[in-house]
């Protein structure tokens, strides 16, 4: 792919619509490229994901769906294919906690994690490589987090899906790789978004104590190795994780 191939990508990011995926749209937002910002309830947020998009000189469209759907993603990847006839990045960044301990766990907050988390980035991961495989090029990064390596207590739904991520990763990786298609992770630390806000100033404090870079990520922390991942630099790295955590896991 060319310098001027690279620019005009068609980019796919589910959950872009705030936090993390809001960084990595900004990040991958040059001008050129066609941003397709993912969400599933919050438009107003991805309107204004979308604006910074076309602020930094790239197109972008808002699609709603939700990853846990099967029909919705399908709907979805129909739209982008309409608009612009290919995928060239697709970045698996949705997700939901629906924190207990594993004893009193109900079985749809069990459901609905693996469903969000693992289930839909299978699901758009199947969508996104027919056009890949065509094009003989695509870039994948998966958002998987620090705890589906470390485990944690109160999380097992979660560490579960991401762990299983971690695993996806690495078998499509390699069911891809003759097509010119790479397929990362990226596990993310103590990163400050709406998804971490809820945390008490005492169990934070704790969380950063933990981290030997002493401060919480930001999202942009996560959307520079996004961008590594989907750019050149990286055209020979596949089936990997990449931890952005300040050293939390190491
Ligand atoms: P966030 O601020 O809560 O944002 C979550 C995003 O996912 C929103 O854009 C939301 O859209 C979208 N989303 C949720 N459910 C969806 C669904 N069913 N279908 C489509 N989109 C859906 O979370 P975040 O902290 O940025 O997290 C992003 C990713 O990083 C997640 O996969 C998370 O597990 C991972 N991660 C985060 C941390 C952290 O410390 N923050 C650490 C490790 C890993 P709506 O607003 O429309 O629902």
């Amino acid at each position: 792919m060319t310098a001027t191939d690279q620019a005009a990508r068609t980019i796919v990011v589910t959950g872009g619509s705030r936090g993390i995926g809001r960084a990595i749209c900004q990040a991958l937002a040059a001008p050129g490229a066609h941003i397709f910002v993912n969400f599933a309830a919050a438009g107003e947020a991805a309107e204004e994901t979308a604006a910074l998009v076309r602020r930094a000189g790239g197109s972008a469209t808002i699609v709603q769906a939700d990853v846990a759907q099967p029909d919705a993603v399908a709907a979805m990847f129909k739209t982008v294919l309409e608009a612009t006839g290919r995928v060239d990045v697709l970045v698996n960044n949705a997700g939901i906690t629906r924190d207990g301990l594993l004893v009193r766990m109900k079985p749809a907050d069990w459901g609905r994690v693996l469903e969000t988390n693992l289930g839909g980035a299978f699901r758009c991961i199947q969508q996104a490589t027919k056009p890949m495989m065509k094009q003989r090029y695509g870039r994948i990064i998966n958002i998987s987090s620090v705890v589906g390596a470390m485990g944690n207590p109160g999380q097992a739904n979660y560490v579960t899906a991401k762990a299983g991520l971690e695993g996806l990763t690495r078998s499509v990786a390699k069911e891809l790789a003759s097509r010119n298609i790479t397929v990362n992770a990226i596990a993310p630390g103590f990163i400050e978004t709406d998804m971490t806000a809820d945390l008490g100033e005492k169990a934070r404090a704790a969380m950063v104590d933990q981290i030997p870079l002493k401060r919480a990520g930001r999202p942009e922390d996560i959307a520079g190795a996004a961008a590594f991942l989907a750019g050149p630099a990286a055209d020979y790295i596949t089936g990997q994780v990449i931890h952005v955590s300040g050293g939390m896991y190491m």
